[in-house]
């Protein structure tokens, strides 16, 4: 994929508008955690160096429309103690007052739009959302991975219409996927958790061709069990992906997919629920599976250690519980261990990775979930696409 990058873009004197992804958690007004505002700031530096206005946009939050509780005020203000510039927060997402704004702005301040989600128009890449924001800068880099595989006006209706590149932030991801997506070294081995079967299906028959293995644990692996014909008790199961994922497991490649050998199950779904380890092919009734068990963890350990590309999405289990963190810790550890090419990606999963203070030893924390399956899936995403016109 040969995409414009920072280093062919001229901008100094010029306005630049960059759609980073500052979706942070807010916890009564403030920011709760800055991570995604640490990592856009490698753009804005190199912006800021050459001489650019930067104005900065993105989407906080689902609000319907404008919402003050919603307002990127906490975001900006974050954003300048940790950048070190002066930040000028805007009232609305485009417009005369917005243009006036930038136009105002002191040298080296970045303006920051309002929520992008303020326009409804934002999410169906209205062309008057798009327009009005082109009509802010001259040039737009898109730094936004976690939304690229969304058509909004914000990522792909402006870059339609200015010239524009990828940020350094985007620009790692897609060579980060490209490692796992061109001829990955081997054994390449794809670790998939979290809740849904129905949010991973695509990923699991794209991938299935080209991992060597396929270790599933998490929500997802109990509606597999069940498709295997294993009993799994009160386990979350989404009965209508049973046909389908039957389907998978017996057709070529099914063999790859390697379930849980154990389980830690529990009475009910609960924080101090009551639990107990048993073998995956047997969940007693009345019990649901929270966890992957020990034996698991070993034999999933052990593969992950040997494997030379890895790629990590879905937690093992309840990991917010502590009683059922093992098993995402244990594959933590493992990722973290292990020599080969490492990735991780989804927003709990990486919220776990962090939580364990395992980000620091994988190759590459992605900073998109669905964005980050789709590329897997070998889709075109649109945020990434919209930019090849100005390669
Ligand atoms: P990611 O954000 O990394 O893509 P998901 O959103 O798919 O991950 O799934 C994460 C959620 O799945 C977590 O909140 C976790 O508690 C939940 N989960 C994991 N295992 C189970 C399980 N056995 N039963 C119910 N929920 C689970
Ligand atoms: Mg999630």
């Amino acid at each position: 994929m040969a995409l414009p990058t920072l280093d062919s873009l001229d901008v100094e004197g010029k306005r630049v508008l960059v759609r980073s992804d500052l979706n942070v958690p807010l916890d009564e007004g403030t920011v709760a955690d800055d991570f995604r505002i640490r990592a856009s700031l490698p753009t804005i530096e190199v912006l800021r160096q050459r001489g650019a206005r930067v104005i900065v946009a993105s989407h906080l939050g689902r609000p319907k429309g404008v919402d003050p509780a919603f307002s990127m005020a906490p975001v900006s203000e974050r954003l300048g103690e940790l950048g070190g510039f002066p930040v000028v927060q805007a009232h609305a997402v485009y417009g005369a007052e917005v243009e006036a704004l930038i136009a105002d702005a002191p040298e080296g301040a970045v303006v920051v739009l309002e929520n992008t989600r303020f326009e409804p128009g934002e999410s169906k890449n209205d062309p008057e959302v798009a327009s009005g924001l082109a009509a802010l800068a001259d040039v737009f880099v898109n730094d936004a991975f976690g939304t690229a595989h969304r058509a909004h006006a914000s990522n792909v209706g402006v870059a339609e219409r200015i010239p524009s590149a990828a940020g350094r932030l985007l620009e790692g991801e897609i060579k980060a996927f490209g490692r796992l997506l061109g001829d990955p070294e081997r054994p390449y081995v794809v670790i998939l958790g979290g809740a849904k079967v129905s949010d991973k299906l695509d990923v699991i028959k794209h991938l299935l061709p080209t991992v060597d293995l396929m270790l599933v644990g998490g929500g997802m692996c109990f509606t597999l069990l069940k498709a295997g014909g294993y009993r799994v008790g009160d386990s979350l199961v989404e009965e209508s992906m049973i046909d389908v994922v039957r389907q998978i497991l017996d057709a070529p490649g099914g063999e790859k997919i390697v379930l849980p050998d154990d389980l830690v199950v529990a009475d009910r779904f609960a924080a101090d629920a009551v639990h107990e380890v048993v073998p995956g092919t047997g969940i007693p009734d009345g019990m649901m599976g929270l966890d992957i068990g020990p034996e698991t963890i070993r034999r999933f350990g052990a593969v992950i250690e040997e494997a030379e590309s890895v790629f990590w999405n879905g937690p093992m289990g309840v990991f917010e519980w502590e009683a059922f963190r093992n098993g995402t810790a244990g594959i933590a550890e493992a990722v973290a261990s292990s020599g080969g090419y490492t990735v991780v990606g989804g927003g709990d999963s990486v919220a776990a990775l962090r939580l364990l203070e395992r980000d620091d030893e994988v190759s590459f924390v992605s900073s998109g979930g669905g964005a980050g399956l789709e590329i897997l899936e070998g889709t075109n995403l649109p945020g990434i696409a919209a930019l090849e016109r100005w390669s």
